[in-house]
């Protein structure tokens, strides 16, 4: 379930509650936005894709399990294969975390075949 505009990596679930604690992690702002339901109790957080960076902040935050992801790994790793031009948003906590494989990691992805 998506009502944002565009595809979202990140989504909402049935079992969302509107307890809002994904917006209060989120740090795009626009990026979580209330959905009315019926009645005031069936308000929803759900993602709007134009402003989601999918950090998955909100999916850590969720204890509902409210929170999913579409798992693109497989499609990244064949249009890798097909040599298709791809752009790489890193995370800078994945430097200070693999401060010796950053660069062949990434080099790796590069000359991937
Ligand atoms: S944290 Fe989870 S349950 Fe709470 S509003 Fe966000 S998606 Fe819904
Ligand atoms: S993935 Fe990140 S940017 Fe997107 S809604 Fe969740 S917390 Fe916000």
């Amino acid at each position: 379930m998506n009502n944002g505009s565009m595809a979202s990596l990140v989504y909402t679930t049935e079992q969302c509650i509107g307890c809002n604690k994904c917006v209060n992690a989120c740090p795009a702002m626009g990026a979580c936005m209330s959905v009315e339901g019926e009645t005031n109790e069936d308000r929803t957080i759900h993602v709007n894709a134009e402003y989601c960076v999918s950090c998955g902040a909100c999916i850590d935050a969720c204890k509902h399990g409210a929170r999913k992801f579409n798992d693109d790994t497989d499609s990244f790793f064949e249009d890798l294969k097909k040599g298709e031009k791809i752009s790489l948003l890193v995370a800078p906590a994945f430097l200070a975390n693999y401060p010796k494989e950053y660069g062949s990691v990434l080099g790796g992805l590069k000359n991937w075949e």
